[in-house]
């Protein structure tokens, strides 16, 4: 669709605004990236974005003391509002098991895919799969992720796709999710699933319930059967800039009220996460 071009002023948005209440993120704090990373289980689930048992959340730790690769997981067999901070498994970049507080292990073969993005990606703190019906519904269709609102705007031009190979089990397929992957931070499995990138918890969490709220939003406009309406490629492209600028903000600051404004909400309604 032919466009006119308009002027742009800097935008002075700050996408989940408000007063912190927490200090800010400290990425060598073990104790902060348990509770975040147990808050982002919990959220998920109440989200209704989990799958029984499966699918993890992962998220990086400092480097033990002779620089091995140190990543938090949860206990298999538990459902996502089980996980807590302080039963969080401690595994290294093969998914053996370092500390395990629950005893129960972890789904190895279900961390192969995380270890492979860990070990290429050293800018993730936290790599976030799952398996909704929105997310698999969007990642079965050839077109993938349409730019139809500002939701999916945010992710214009900045996904991946990896094509269906049978349950990711094997070494030779992690290259090539890895190779798919690339640099970007969210990822379309296709027929299966997503897989995003965070610089945080936080972020991760953020930009899979966008992601989320947009795969639902292209099922619900297509599903009336009238004409979407796609949005021009340059105001696509702006508006993931201005996403892309807000979330650069946050991240560098280390302080995101939209997360302290989550956590708080955790705090009202699954407070054991943080024990
Ligand atoms: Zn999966």
């Amino acid at each position: 669709m032919a466009t006119t071009a308009q002027p742009r002023t800097e935008e002075t948005i700050s996408i989940g605004g408000g007063t912190p209440t927490r200090a800010p993120r400290d990425a060598t704090d073990e104790g902060q990236i348990r509770i975040d990373l147990a808050a982002a289980y919990r959220l998920i689930a109440l989200k209704g974005m989990d799958d029984s048992i499966f699918t993890h959340i992962s998220a990086r730790l400092p480097d033990g003391p002779s620089g091995s690769k140190r990543f938090l997981l949860n206990p298999y067999g538990l459902m996502f509002d089980e996980v807590t901070a302080s039963n969080l498994v401690t595994v290294d970049e093969t998914g053996a098991i370092i500390d395990d507080p629950y005893g129960a292990g972890v789904n190895a073969a279900g961390f192969t895919i995380h270890s492979a993005v860990h070990m290429a990606r050293h800018d993730a703190a936290c790599v976030l799969h799952t398996h909704t019906v929105a997310g698999v519904a969007i990642s079965s269709l050839q077109e993938g992720l349409l730019s139809l609102n500002q939701w999916s705007a945010q992710f214009h031009g900045a996904i991946a796709f990896h094509d269906y190979e049978g349950i990711a089990l094997n070494l030779e397929e992690r290259a090539r999710i890895v190779a798919d992957l690339g640099d970007l931070n969210v990822m379309l499995l296709r027929s299966h699933g997503t897989l995003i990138c965070g610089r945080s918890v936080a972020e991760a969490v953020k930009l899979a319930f966008n992601l989320e709220r947009s795969c639902k939003a292209q099922i619900a406009a297509l599903s009336t059967g009238l004409t979407p309406i796609l949005l021009p490629d340059d105001v696509a492209a702006h508006t993931a800039a201005q996403y892309a600028r807000a979330y650069d903000k946050t991240e560098a600051a280390g302080v995101d009220p939209e997360w302290d404004a989550m956590l708080r909400q955790l705090d009202r309604q699954a407070p054991a996460y943080a024990d």
